[in-house]
């Protein structure tokens, strides 16, 4: 095969920049072949097509979790597969690799269901399944990579397998990233839910220390169908951000709840008891609204991101973390504590690569590194992580983001017989590591893929 098709873009081809640009800004893949795949027969033809020449595949969706870039390997485009198909019988849908979750979450409503998704309608819907995906239902029905229940892969010989509960790579892909292959479609369930209590309570910066607080010792106390999460973000003053939150150093409560608008009132009442609202968005909204919830920027940009899998929520935390990128600190940095546990703590019927269920909280920590390569963004976001380092069980795979040496961080995913097990499957189904261009389980008995950090600048 001398050509990984005829939809292939090289350096240089008119919609090459265009095609490999996503989400992430702090750096692009930068591929030799660039395939903007339609279907199966693309992804195949251009795996069999790197297999043949030695090169590495990466495949984008979105670019929301692009880390480590290829550099003269594969990209595989996976946009132009945008396809959803809801079976409201089964309470089923197929989705194909170029799915963002606001596709589906739009067909399924139709039917009075909605899928697992995050806090991000425009994140794809595999990247962030095959990481796990702890989603805004996911404390009341666990998360996506439990309820995936046949998978579509082309693996490293360019061989189509649709994978379902028995087979070995469908305990590995579901947690395991895209390490196994590329991923051409998912099936997966569907829950009865068509509303929510939900929304945000936005709190000014003179109460943020209490709110975080108080928001910590209040998560011990809600039922499994309230899922949360906090976020302290210093807002910029600048034109374009809403008057009453420019320039103020805010917490930002973010609420889904499953149950009746009065109950949901009842439960959240200790939280505005702490002070007034900025803004206060809680209220009874259709789940097709939910990407309103979090409200998170759409537009593509730097960003660099920490994480911890916290034990705990240590009730020293809070302290350690405003001390470090708290109001008034002359850094930026964007906190967030998601509320895990109920039913992400139990292990699914059909077992999985998910690791790290004993987790309470995740701790993400957003950083804007200014471009390529080392920056001191990258150093403040993992300041913060350090200091939870009492509480860390692990870090989550979906949220290392914008980070080049995402290999480091891959034990550290996984829990250690878990990632044995992930190792010896990818020594059988991808001695060579093709797939290495991710959080990178490299093949039992092999090191590391390194990076040459130097090649890295645009
Ligand atoms: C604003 C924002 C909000 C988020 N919210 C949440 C959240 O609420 N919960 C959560 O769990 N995560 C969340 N994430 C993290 C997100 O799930 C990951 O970044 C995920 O990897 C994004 O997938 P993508 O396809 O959109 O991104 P891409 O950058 O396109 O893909 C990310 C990676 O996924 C793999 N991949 C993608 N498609 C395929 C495929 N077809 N076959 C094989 N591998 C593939 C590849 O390794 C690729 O590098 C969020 C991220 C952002 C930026």
């Amino acid at each position: 095969m001398t050509s990984p098709g005829t939809a292939a873009l090289g350096p240089g081809d008119p919609g090459y920049d265009e095609a490999r640009s996503g989400v992430q800004r702090s750096y692009l893949h930068r591929p030799s072949a660039l395939v903007r795949a339609e279907g199966v027969a693309d992804v195949r033809r251009a795996v069999r097509y790197a297999a043949r020449h030695g090169l590495e595949v990466a495949v984008q969706a979105t670019g929301h979790g692009l880390n480590v870039p290829t550099e003269g390997g594969v990209l595989i485009e996976t946009s132009r597969m945008a396809h959803v198909r809801v079976d409201p019988v089964t309470r089923t849908a197929w989705a194909a690799a170029g799915t963002r979750w606001e596709q589906v979450i739009e067909a399924a409503w139709e039917h009075g269901l909605a899928p697992l998704s995050g806090s991000s309608p425009d994140v794809g819907v595999v990247g962030y399944t095959l990481s796990g995906g702890v989603g805004l239902l996911s404390r009341a029905f666990g998360c996506a990579a439990d309820h995936v229940l046949r998978v579509d892969l082309v693996t490293a010989d360019g061989e189509p397998r649709s994978l379902t509960p028995g087979d070995d790579l469908f305990w590995a892909v579901r947690g395991g990233g895209g390490n196994f292959g590329v991923v051409t479609g998912l099936e997966f369930a569907l829950f009865p839910v068509d509303r929510l209590y939900a929304g945000g309570l936005y709190f000014d910066t003179p109460h943020l220390p209490a709110v975080l607080r108080a928001y910590r010792e209040w998560t011990a106390t809600v039922p499994d169908t309230m899922s949360s999460s906090i976020g302290l973000i210093p807002m910029p003053d600048v034109p374009g951000v809403p008057p009453p939150l420019r320039g103020r150093h805010l917490a930002h409560v973010r609420i889904a709840y499953l149950g009746t608008a009065e109950s949901g009132e009842r439960l959240v009442a200790p939280l505005r008891a702490l002070g007034p609202r900025l803004v206060d968005t809680l209220g009874e909204m259709p789940f097709t609204a939910s990407g309103t919830i979090h409200n998170e920027p759409k537009q593509p940009r730097n960003f660099y991101c920490a994480n911890a899998m916290l034990g705990e929520f240590g009730e020293a935390l809070p302290d350690a973390v405003l001390d470090l990128v708290g109001p008034g600190r002359g850094v930026f940095a964007v906190v967030q504590f998601n509320h895990l546990g109920a039913a992400l703590a139990k292990r699914p019927e059909v077992e999985n690569a998910v690791s790290h269920r004993g987790a309470s909280h995740a701790l993400r920590v957003v950083t804007l590194p200014q471009g390529p390569g080392r920056d001191p963004a990258h150093e403040v976001a993992q300041g913060v992580t350090r200091a939870a380092a009492p509480w860390t069980l692990g870090r989550s795979p979906n949220f290392v983001q914008g980070d080049e040496r995402a290999y480091e961080q891959a034990r550290e995913c996984y829990e250690p017989a878990v990632f044995e097990r992930l190792a010896a499957l990818k020594a059988v189904h991808d001695p060579g590591n093709m797939f290495r261009c991710n959080v990178n389980i490299p093949p039992a008995g092999r090191q590391a893929y390194k990076l040459s950090m130097s090649t890295k600048c645009e």
